[in-house]
């Protein structure tokens, strides 16, 4: 192991002196994604100075999720820490040590407020899990929960529909995998590695909302973060202040497909932005042989990936949730 390599990971908990849910708020589970760092930073000293009084119930900071990656500036350290998120007995690379110790941590929580930020510009959105089911892809019955906390949060946006879209790539990725390839090849044909700290929080009988606060660079950012950490607190009752009311106005996008990159030479017909629309049989890219990838409906590009490897994400596919 390198000498570099972190060797702890840092949490802050406050017990209020009155019952109440468990909360846990994580930053930079992607090392380069810092306003959560920033934003919890920030309310631990003003927690600490008595600007603000946990009263009820358990939150826990983690600021730095991903300490590595974190140091390195970059998303992943050896992996990218939110796939495959599970406690390992005999574990891998440094991602398997944090789940390690992460993984008990998300299950000592009831709530989970996971912050991230992303490359293209855009506006702020939330992530949230699937509607109740008992299907054995990702079993739920905090759904009407999960999303009075997603509106909380603030964004205009929400996307659902992640772990089941990315399961059917998957499905289809193995079909078409040739035998042989290695670790690297078996954990992006396992559908558990689209599991991350949300779906193993659901997996565990919990729930909670990835919330992409705006671009890397963005200084709102940061306050997007704020205001979501502040927002949660007052609605599962932490601090006296109760949650401001939700927007009116939103937009529920569903994933409904993935796109692999095929070949190197597979490219895009234009710079897509995240939640670009596209109409159905709008050519979204060109396979190397020539072939256009079209949308199948009317819908939106998500998570575009010029630079994807080949065998991985593309590009995701959504439509309005009806
Ligand atoms: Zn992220």
């Amino acid at each position: 192991m390198s000498p570099k390599h972190p060797t702890h990971l840092r949490a802050h908990t406050y017990h209020g002196l009155a019952p109440g849910p468990r909360l846990l708020v994580t930053g930079a589970v992607h090392g380069n994604e810092t306003c959560g760092t920033r934003a919890i930073t920030q309310l631990l000293e003003e927690i600490d100075g008595g600007a603000l009084a946990i009263e009820r119930g358990t939150v826990t900071f983690v600021p730095v999720t991903n300490p590595l990656a974190y140091s390195l500036k970059q998303r992943m350290g050896e992996r990218n820490l939110n796939r495959n998120m599970a406690p390992s007995a005999i574990p891998q690379d440094f991602e398997d040590r944090i789940a390690n110790v992460l993984c008990p941590l998300l299950d000592a929580h009831d709530v989970l407020l996971d912050l991230h930020s992303f490359h293209t510009g855009g506006a702020p959105f939330v992530m949230i899990g699937p509607q109740n089911n008992h299907g054995a892809l990702e079993p739920f019955s905090h759904a009407a929960e999960e999303m009075q906390l997603a509106l909380h949060t603030g964004p205009h946006r929400i996307v659902e529909g992640w772990l089941e879209t990315y399961a059917r790539g998957v499905k289809r990725r193995t079909a078409t995998a040739e035998a042989g390839g290695g670790r690297a090849q078996s954990l992006v044909t396992d559908p558990n590695y689209g599991v991350g700290t949300t779906e193993y929080m659901r997996s565990r009988g919990g729930y909670g909302v990835t919330l992409e606060c705006g671009q890397h660079e963005d200084p709102q950012a940061v306050l997007v973060a704020r205001y979501a950490i502040l927002q949660t607190l007052g609605l599962l009752g932490l601090i006296a202040q109760p949650a401001a009311p939700v927007p009116m106005e939103r937009e529920i996008l569903r994933l409904v497909d993935v796109m692999d990159r095929e070949h190197a030479g597979d490219s895009f017909t234009r710079e897509w932005r995240s939640f670009d629309a596209v109409k159905a049989g709008e050519a979204i890219g060109m396979r190397h042989g020539g072939e256009a990838v079209t949308a199948p409906a009317d819908g939106f590009v998500v998570f575009p990936n010029p630079r994807g490897e080949v065998g991985q994400e593309w590009f995701y596919f959504a439509q309005r949730r009806q």
